[in-house]
């Protein structure tokens, strides 16, 4: 199929690109019709939805790249509707079916082929699978209507020159409470974000790291992305916690660390005081892939890890590596890459 000649693959950013076709599923009466996809990019709703007064809503994030031999790949689909699936659970939300979660990728990415990037662009096409509780309601429970959508937009590679290291700020904001909705993905934690983020922003930094919610001395997050270090003895780490939001990302690149390069991978606290065990620091989530951490702000001193305008060794090889897998470049790992035909 033709791609799309009004844009440019090598400049596109992170925003919202209007393409043909979405997806949408509408659960009533206690279950989900047979979906459609429509070329409406706009919902009608009660005024008196949950999703707008409630957040009861959820949310997903992940990409189609246009790989080398020119077939379409999906990184992980599966991980995004069983993540989807436990945030449901937890804001009393129907779950969507996996299978029909990966369908409505495939065919999204199917119909909108003309916005998917060249291959060697850098380029990929977004995918955002959403849930919305809909419906009249007034008071606080759950909605009597849910909808499921999933729409794409055309992205481009997040670093135009590379892999540039950025400098974060520590919030002085919780984004989660540590029993509450910190380890899905829902409206409500992002809703909380936006202030520490301007703040950081305004100071110079590109975001700010979350420190733990009940003794703020522990790396939780960094934006809307998770944290990894590598030690002096070559090892990878990165926080455990229930807040968390569990990262498809940082779990395919400590699996890559671990298999592809030997390396001995842990999730455990991460001490913000002890950020010197680190000699290089990064962020990682579907959009950024891995962002790495020039320096960390924090009461009044920068702690630079590996250089504040070059990316590390380490980090330069997990990036390459997974990069080279989504596109079509690598040998996956058994179930990694789900075809789109
Ligand atoms: C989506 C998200 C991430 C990254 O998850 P991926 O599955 O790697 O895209 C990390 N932290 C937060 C808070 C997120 O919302």
């Amino acid at each position: 199929m033709e791609t799309s000649d009004q844009l440019d693959w090598k400049h596109l950013g992170f925003s919202y690109i209007k393409t043909d076709y979405r997806y949408i599923s509408v659960w009533k009466n206690g279950s989900w019709d047979d979906g459609v996809m429509t070329e409406d990019n706009y919902l009608r709703i009660s005024e008196a939805s949950t999703a707008l007064h409630y957040g009861q809503e959820c949310f997903e994030g992940l990409k189609a790249y246009r790989a080398k031999d020119g077939s379409i790949n999906l990184f992980r689909p599966d991980r995004n509707a069983k993540r989807m699936q436990d945030s449901c659970r937890k804001l009393l939300m129907p779950e969507f079916p996996v299978e029909r979660f990966i369908d409505a990728c495939k065919k999204v990415v199917k119909a909108n082929e003309r916005f998917l990037p060249p291959y060697g662009t850098g380029g990929t096409l977004y995918l955002r699978p959403y849930m919305i509780g809909v419906g009249h309601n007034l008071g606080v429970k759950p909605a009597p209507e849910f909808i499921f959508g999933l729409f794409c937009s055309p992205v481009g590679a997040y670093f135009k020159d590379g892999l540039a290291p950025c400098n974060f700020c520590i919030a002085d904001y919780d984004r989660a409470a540590p029993l509450g909705t910190g380890s899905q993905k829902v409206g409500g934690n992002y809703a909380a974000s936006l202030l520490p983020h301007k703040l950081a922003a305004d100071a110079g930094f590109a975001d700010c790291i979350y420190l733990d919610p009940a003794t703020h001395t522990k790396i939780e997050e960094v934006g809307a992305a998770n944290f990894f270090g590598i030690t002096k003895d070559n090892e990878f780490v990165t926080p455990k916690s229930p807040s968390i939001l569990p990262s498809v990302t940082k779990y395919s690149l400590m699996e890559i660390a671990e298999k592809r390069f030997g390396m001995k991978v842990s999730e455990r606290d991460v001490y913000i005081d002890r950020i010197d065990e680190f000699t290089e620091a990064g962020a990682c989530g579907t959009a950024a892939v891995i962002t790495p951490i020039g320096g960390i702000s924090y009461k009044g001193k920068l702690h630079v890890f590996y250089s504040e305008t070059e990316v590390g060794p380490v980090i330069r090889k997990l990036y390459d590596t997974l990069v080279g897998i989504q596109f079509g470049e690598i040998e996956p790992p058994q179930g990694w890459i789900f075809k789109v035909e």
